[in-house]
């Protein structure tokens, strides 16, 4: 059985006055059945990891160890802070930092490398949504930003469609079924059944409190990966508890 997981991308959002919300998070869901993951600016990564047993982790890697790579964190500097995860590929970087799949992949690779969940981003935009491309999208991502050693432990998928993002525009359920699906039988096909079937693949994209419980209803949406409706506990907590 997948473990459920209610991830936060908080994005250059927060300073330290917020580890209040973390902090409420903390003791309100220190007995959760399901992961709780916050991914804060790096600047806040070490102080948030004091709030146990919440888990943390990074929005971005560098690809390698060390070296001179002005303003970038590598995976080890990650773990060195006490995170467990990081985001790669989400749709800001790929658009903002041109990173494309190969250079998403060359991430996992390194947080996995270091003993990180990477948590893959995946999505399209509206414009190829609109021209029926979406799976050829999600299929051509997968395969190009998603390493060869992928575990159930070392790799989580988020489907986020770009539309979707910080809109207040959901898919339909069936539109998210379909993409998750898909997602499921790639893997399945790639990794085979027992990986494939044990990586969760989140769905993100203007998910808040009133609409979390129907989204968490989609058959292989295994939690989510959500914006927003993270930087506060008051927002927060309803969708982990839907969850
Ligand atoms: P919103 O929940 O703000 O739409 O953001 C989703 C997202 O991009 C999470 O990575």
């Amino acid at each position: 059985m997948r473990r459920k997981l209610a991830a936060g991308n908080w994005k250059m959002n927060g300073t330290q006055a917020n580890l209040v919300e973390i902090g409420k998070l903390a003791t309100a869901h220190g007995e959760s059945a399901v992961d709780i993951l916050i991914c804060p600016p790096a600047t806040l990564l070490h102080a948030a990891t004091s709030y146990a047993p919440l888990k943390f982790g990074a929005q971005d890697c560098h690809m390698l160890p060390s070296g001179a790579h002005t303003g970038d964190i590598s995976a080890a500097q990650i773990k060195d802070a006490g995170g467990s995860a990081v985001i790669v590929g989400h749709s800001e970087r790929r658009e903002a930092h041109e990173e494309h799949s190969e250079i998403v992949r060359a991430k996992a690779r390194a947080a996995q490398a270091e003993g990180l969940m990477a948590i893959v981003c995946m999505g399209e935009s509206a414009a190829q949504r609109e021209a029926q491309n979406t799976l050829d999208i999600i299929g051509g991502q997968l395969a190009g930003s998603i390493p060869d050693n992928a575990t159930g432990e070392n790799l989580v998928v988020a489907y986020e469609p770009i539309w979707a993002i910080g809109t207040g525009l959901v898919p339909t359920l069936a539109q998210i079924g379909e993409v998750h699906d898909f997602i499921r039988a790639r893997l399945e096909r790639r990794f085979g059944a027992g990986v494939g079937r044990s990586v969760r693949i989140l769905y993100g994209g203007s998910v808040k409190p009133d609409n979390a419980a129907e989204i968490f209803t989609v058959p292989n949406v295994d939690g989510a990966l959500v914006g927003g409706a993270s930087l506060t506990a008051d927002a927060f907590s309803p969708i982990i508890k839907a969850l």
